[in-house]
C-alpha cells in the first residue's frame, strides 16, 4: 500500500474544496469578506479620537499581551483601474506624497505618545493605493521615520503591495534593503483585452521581472493578486493567465471575485456591463482557476486565498495559528494593529478605529494635534463571541464549541440556537456538519465559508429582519 513520506504527510493541509455549481449559485452572492467582525460599515462616529487614545494607553491593562502590528495606508495611484474599490487618490502630482508623509509622521508621533509601554512591531504592512507611488527617497524616509518612532522585532514580517508598473528590479532591491520580506504584486489578468477593458496595461515581462527580483533578494513570500469576473474574461484566456502566473511560482495567489457595484464604486461605471462575463461563465472562471491552482500544488487557505504548502499561511493554518485582519489572512497570530494614514483602520483589543477618509479631514485633524480618528466601534461581549466564531470558520473551517463557550462564558447551543437552526438547513445540503462539540465546514462548503460566517453576523440578521418587515408592510 502506498504511504506518503512523512514530509508529504506533514504538508497535508485541509481537504480540498469541492466545487458544487448549484450551491455556489445559491450561496455565492455578495457578502462581507470578514476582515473584521463587526464589518466596517457598522462603525459609529460616537467612537472618536479620545476613545481610541484611551485604548492605546490601556492596551496592556489586565495582563493582555497581544503583539503589535502596523498598517500604513499610502493612497496615491498614477492611473485609475476601473474595477477598483479601494480608498485611493489618482494623481500625477508627486508633490502630494511629500505633504502626506509629513502628516503620517505627525500621526505616528501622536500614536506613540499615547501608546503605553512596549512599542515593538512584529508585523508591518504597507498598502494602498500604490505604496510604490513614493520615490526611493520617500520610501527610505518613511521607513526611517517609522523605525525612529517604533521598535521593530528582528524576525518580524514586513509586507508591501507593489504595482509592477511603478517598480523596477532595482527598486525591489531597495525594498529588501529597507527590511521588507513579503511582497504582494497586483496583476489581475495578463490578457491584453481584459487589461484594456479595465484600464490597467501591464506586460507579463514587467510582472515576471518583479517576481524574479523579489526571489533573488530573499523575500520570504511573494503573492500575486488575480481577479475573476472582469470584463472580457473567458475561461480559455483565464486558463492562460493562470498558467503564466503559476509558472512564475509565487508562494501565494489571491483570487478575488470581481463585484460590479457601480453605484458604490464610481470607477466601475467606466466598465461596459455588456463586457462582463455571464454568471455561468464567471462560475467557469472560478472552476478553471481552482482546478488549475490545485493541479499546480497550491492549497486553498480560505476566502479567496491559495498558498504553497510550505508558505507561512499554510503552515500557520495547519498549526491552528492562522488569523484574519484587515489585510486578509495573517500568520502573525492575534495582534493589535495600528493603522496609519487616511482611512486606515486600527484594531486594538476589543475596539476598531478608522481614520478620516478624505485627505482634507485627515490633515485637518492632525493640524489640531488630534489623532485623525473619524469613527470606530467598541465591541460588545456579543460582538466578541461572534468575532471568535467567524474567525474560527474563516481561518480553520471549524468551530470548537466548548472552547468558545468557556472563553466567553456562554452555553454555545443555547446562545446560538437560532443560528444552529439555520445551519441545519446547510447541513442538509452538505455544506456543514454539526456535531456535539464541533461545527465543521465540509469540503463542499469551503468555497462558501463566507455564507456560513454570515449566519453568525448579528447585524446582517437584523438587516434581513428589517428588510422583511418593510416588505411585509
Ligand atoms: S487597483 Fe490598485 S493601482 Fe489600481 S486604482 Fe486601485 S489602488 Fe490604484
Amino acid at each position: 500500500m502506498f504511504q506518503a513520506p512523512p514530509s508529504e504527510l506533514s504538508l497535508g493541509g485541509p481537504p480540498r474544496p469541492v466545487i458544487d455549481a448549484d450551491l455556489i449559485r445559491k450561496y455565492g452572492g455578495h457578502g462581507p469578506r470578514y476582515t473584521s467582525y463587526p464589518t466596517a460599515d457598522r462603525f459609529v462616529e460616537a467612537f472618536d479620537a479620545a476613545a481610541y487614545r484611551h485604548w492605546l494607553q490601556n492596551r496592556k491593562v489586565g495582563g493582555l499581551s497581544r503583539s503589535l502590528g502596523l498598517y500604513v495606508h499610502l493612497p496615491f495611484c498614477g492611473t485609475l483601474c476601473y474595477y477598483c474599490g479601494c480608498n485611493k487618490i489618482i494623481t500625477k502630482d508627486h508633490g502630494k506624497s511629500a505633504t502626506y508623509l509629513k502628516y503620517l509622521e505627525r500621526e505616528a508621533r501622536l500614536t506613540t505618545a499615547s501608546l503605553g509601554g512596549d512599542r515593538t512591531i512584529r508585523q508591518m504592512h504597507w498598502g494602498g493605493g500604490t505604496p510604490t507611488f513614493l520615490s526611493d527617497e520617500e520610501l527610505t524616509g518613511l521607513t526611517r521615520m517609522l523605525r525612529s518612532e517604533f521598535d521593530f522585532a528582528e524576525q518580524g514580517e514586513c509586507a508591501i503591495e507593489v504595482d509592477p508598473r511603478t517598480v523596477t528590479p532595482d527598486r525591489v532591491a531597495l525594498l529588501a534593503q529597507l527590511g521588507f520580506n513579503r511582497i504582494s504584486v497586483g496583476v489581475q489578468d495578463v490578457d491584453l483585452q481584459v487589461q484594456r477593458a479595465v484600464h490597467r496595461i501591464q506586460s507579463i515581462d514587467q510582472t515576471e521581472a518583479i517576481v524574479r527580483a523579489a526571489k533573488e533578494h530573499g523575500f520570504l513570500s511573494v503573492n500575486i493578486d488575480l481577479i475573476y469576473g472582469l470584463p472580457k474574461q473567458t475561461p480559455e484566456g483565464f486558463a492562460r493567465t493562470l498558467a503564466i502566473v503559476a509558472a512564475m511560482n509565487p508562494d501565494r495567489i489571491a483570487l478575488y471575485s470581481y463585484a460590479h457595484l457601480p453605484t458604490l464604486f464610481k470607477p466601475q461605471r467606466r466598465i461596459a456591463e455588456a463586457d462582463l462575463p455571464a454568471p455561468q461563465t464567471k462560475l467557469q472562471l472560478l472552476t478553471t482557476a481552482i482546478e488549475h491552482l490545485e493541479s499546480e500544488g497550491y492549497v486553498y487557505i480560505g476566502m479567496d486565498h491559495f498558498a504553497r504548502p510550505g508558505d507561512d499561511l499554510a503552515v500557520a493554518q495547519r498549526r491552528g495559528l492562522l488569523t484574519r485582519n484587515f489585510q486578509g489572512y495573517s500568520s502573525g497570530g492575534n495582534a493589535d494593529i495600528l493603522g496609519l494614514g487616511v482611512s486606515a483602520i486600527s484594531s486594538v483589543g476589543p475596539i476598531y478605529a478608522q481614520n478620516a477618509k478624505t485627505l482634507e479631514e485627515y490633515y485637518g485633524r492632525l493640524d489640531h494635534e488630534t489623532l485623525p480618528v473619524q469613527r470606530g466601534l467598541e465591541l460588545t461581549s456579543d460582538d466578541l463571541v461572534r468575532r471568535a466564531v467567524i474567525q474560527a470558520l474563516a481561518c480553520h473551517f471549524e468551530v470548537p464549541k466548548e472552547a468558545i463557550s468557556s472563553a466567553h462564558l456562554i452555553d454555545f447551543d443555547r446562545y446560538f440556537a437560532v443560528e444552529l437552526d439555520e445551519l441545519r438547513g446547510m447541513e442538509k445540503e452538505s455544506l456543514v456538519e454539526l456535531e456535539e462539540e464541533w461545527i465543521t465546514v465540509t469540503p463542499r462548503g469551503r468555497l462558501l465559508v463566507r455564507a456560513v460566517c454570515m449566519v453568525f453576523d448579528r447585524y446582517l440578521r437584523a438587516q434581513r429582519r428589517s428588510a422583511l418587515y418593510s416588505r411585509l408592510i
